[in-house]
C-alpha cells in the first residue's frame, strides 16, 4: 500500500516504524524538524539545539520502550534512569523509593520519607492500597481532588506531594484532572514493578533519541504543511498526491481543520465540533547555562511553587549530574499548566524563576552565577485532562483516513507513551481494514 503519514511527532513516527518494512510510507511534517512536540531545536543562544521542553519518561512507558528496543534504540544508554524520586530543593522534603522488589521498593520509601508526618505516610499508603483494592478504578467524572478529599489527603501531601505530581504527569490542575487518568498513571507506575516506577531522563535529544530512528524507513517531507485531504474511491488524495490510506498524527486543531470541509452529515460535525471542543494547557521550559558546572549531585528536584511570590518552577533538571547527556552545561526548570506564569512577560518570568532556584536551593552546594537563558513557552503543550475531554478513536467516518496522536483513546493524560501507544493502534487498524 502506499500511506501518507500527516505529522512527524511521536504518534505519527511510532506508526511510521510499524508500516515502512511492508508499505510505501511518505510523512509530512509541517516543520522543519521531526519529533512533533517532542523534538530538538535549533537554539542561537547556547550555541546547540535544545530540546523544545524538557521531557521525562516512566519505565511504565512499556510500549515506547519496546518499540525504542525493536529500533535497535539501547535505552539503557540513551536514558539516565534513576528511583522514583520527589526531593524537594529546599531539602525539606524527601521520598525515594528503594532498591527493593515491588511493593517493598515503595512501601520502605514511604517509611523513610523525609518531611511528611506519620499521619501523612499512613494516608499516603492508605490511598495506594485504596486503589489497589478497587483495580484503580474511580467513579466516572471525578476529579483528582475530590479522589483525595475522599481519601482525607492533607493540604502538606496535596501542596508538596500530589499537586506537583499530578502537573507534572497531566498538565491539568487538581481541581479540574481526571481521577482516572491520573489512577492509571498512579497504578501502572506506583503500583508496578520497581522498572516501572524508575524515572528516566534522556541522556540525547529527543530528534535523535526517536524520531530519526523511527522514520528511517519512510519517505520525508519536511516543511510541508498539509493543506487539503480529498477522499476517493481509491483512497485519497493528500495535497494532490494519491495515496491508498492516510494517518493524521496531529493535534485535534490540526485534524479538525483538514478534516472540516469532508463534515457535510449532521453525524460528521457533530464528531468535528467534539474535536474542535478540546482544551489545551501551554507547558514553560526554562534553560540555563551557568558559569560553571553546578556540582549538586541530584538531576531532578522539586520545586515548591509560590504563585503569590511568582515563583511558578515546579521541577529541576540538573543535566551536570546526568553522566553524558547532551545538555550537560544546562540546567532545565519546568513549569506546567504555564498560564499565569506566560502572562508575566519572558524576563520577569527567567529572573522570578531563577530568584526562586536561588532561595529554594540555598542549603545545597552553591548555584553558580548565570551566563545565559532562553525560555520556550508551547502554548497548546497537551490536552486539558478532565474527566469530560474528548478522546477520538483511530478510525474515522472516511475509511482511508485514521487518525492517531497523544489524545486518541489510550488510558493516560497527553503523553509520550499514549502518543506512541496510539501510532501503533492506529496503523494497526489501517492494516486490518478490507
Ligand atoms: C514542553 C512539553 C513538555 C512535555 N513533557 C512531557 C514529559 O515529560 N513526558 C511525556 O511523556 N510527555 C510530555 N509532553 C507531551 C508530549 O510531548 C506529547 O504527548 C507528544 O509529543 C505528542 O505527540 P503527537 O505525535 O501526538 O503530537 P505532535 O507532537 O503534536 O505531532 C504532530 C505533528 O504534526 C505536525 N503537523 C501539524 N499540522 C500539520 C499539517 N497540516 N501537515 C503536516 N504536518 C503537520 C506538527 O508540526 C507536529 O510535528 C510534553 C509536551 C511539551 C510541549
Amino acid at each position: 500500500m502506499k500511506i501518507a503519514i500527516v505529522g512527524a511527532g511521536w504518534a505519527g513516527a511510532a506508526a511510521a516504524s510499524q508500516l515502512s518494512h511492508q508499505h510505501q510510507v511518505t510523512v509530512f511534517e509541517a516543520a522543519r524538524q521531526l519529533g512533533g512536540r517532542a523534538r530538538c531545536v535549533p537554539n542561537s543562544v547556547f550555541g546547540h539545539p535544545i530540546d523544545n521542553g524538557q521531557h521525562l519518561m516512566l519505565g511504565a512507558y512499556t510500549q515506547t520502550l519496546q518499540l525504542m528496543r525493536k529500533l535497535g534504540i539501547n535505552t539503557e544508554q540513551a536514558f539516565h534512569r534513576t528511583e522514583l524520586g520527589i526531593i524537594s530543593a529546599d531539602a525539606q522534603y524527601q521520598l525515594r523509593a528503594k532498591a527493593l522488589p515491588a511493593p517493598l521498593h515503595m512501601a520502605a520509601g514511604l517509611l523513610m520519607a523525609k518531611g511528611y508526618s506519620w499521619s501523612d505516610k499512613h494516608k499516603l499508603i492508605r490511598l495506594q492500597l485504596a486503589l489497589q483494592q478497587q483495580q484503580w478504578q474511580v467513579p466516572p467524572q471525578q476529579t483528582v481532588q475530590q479522589l483525595l478529599q475522599q481519601h482525607q489527603q492533607s493540604h502538606t501531601l496535596i501542596e508538596h506531594f500530589w499537586q506537583p505530581l499530578c502537573l507534572a504527569a497531566m498538565n491539568t490542575p487538581i481541581d479540574i484532572a481526571c481521577a482516572q487518568l491520573f489512577a492509571n498513571v498512579l497504578r501502572d507506575s506506583l503500583g508496578g514493578r520497581r522498572v516501572d516506577s524508575q524515572m528516566l531522563i534522556p541522556k540525547q535529544d529527543l530528534s535523535t533519541l526517536w524520531a530519526s530512528h523511527a522514520l528511517q524507513h519512510s519517505e520525508l517531507l519536511l516543511g510541508h504543511r498539509v493543506q487539503s485531504l480529498i477522499p476517493t474511491d481509491m483512497g485519497v488524495q493528500v495535497d494532490g498526491q494519491h495515496f491508498d490510506a492516510c494517518i493524521l498524527a496531529l493535534p485535534p486543531y490540526d485534524c479538525a481543520r483538514l478534516l472540516e470541509p469532508l463534515a457535510s452529515t449532521l453525524q460528521e460535525q457533530a464528531w468535528l465540533q467534539q474535536v474542535q471542543s478540546v482544551r489545551h494547557r501551554p507547558i514553560a521550559t526554562l534553560y540555563w547555562q551557568p558559569r560553571s558546572p553546578w556540582l549538586e549531585p541530584e538531576p531532578l528536584l522539586m520545586l515548591h511553587e509560590q504563585p503569590h511570590k511568582q515563583h511558578y518552577g515546579q521541577w529541576l533538571f540538573n543535566h551536570h549530574a546526568i553522566p553524558n547527556s547532551f545538555a550537560r552545561n544546562l540546567i532545565s526548570v519546568v513549569i506546567s499548566n504555564a498560564g499565569d506564569a506566560s502572562l508575566l512577560g519572558r524576563e520577569t518570568l527567567a529572573q522570578k524563576t531563577e530568584a526562586q532556584l536561588r532561595e529554594q536551593t540555598q542549603s545545597r552546594s552553591p548555584l553558580p552565577a548565570f551566563k545565559q537563558h532562553e525560555l520556550i513557552i508551547e502554548k497548546r503543550a497537551t490536552f486539558e485532562a478532565t474527566p469530560t475531554a474528548f478522546r477520538a478513536e483511530e478510525n474515522t467516518f472516511w475509511p482511508a483516513i485514521k487518525l492517531a496522536g497523544d489524545w486518541l483513546q489510550n488510558p493516560y493524560p497527553g503523553v509520550l507513551e499514549g502518543a506512541v501507544r496510539s501510532g501503533i493502534k492506529s496503523a494497526q487498524a489501517l492494516t486490518k481494514q478490507p
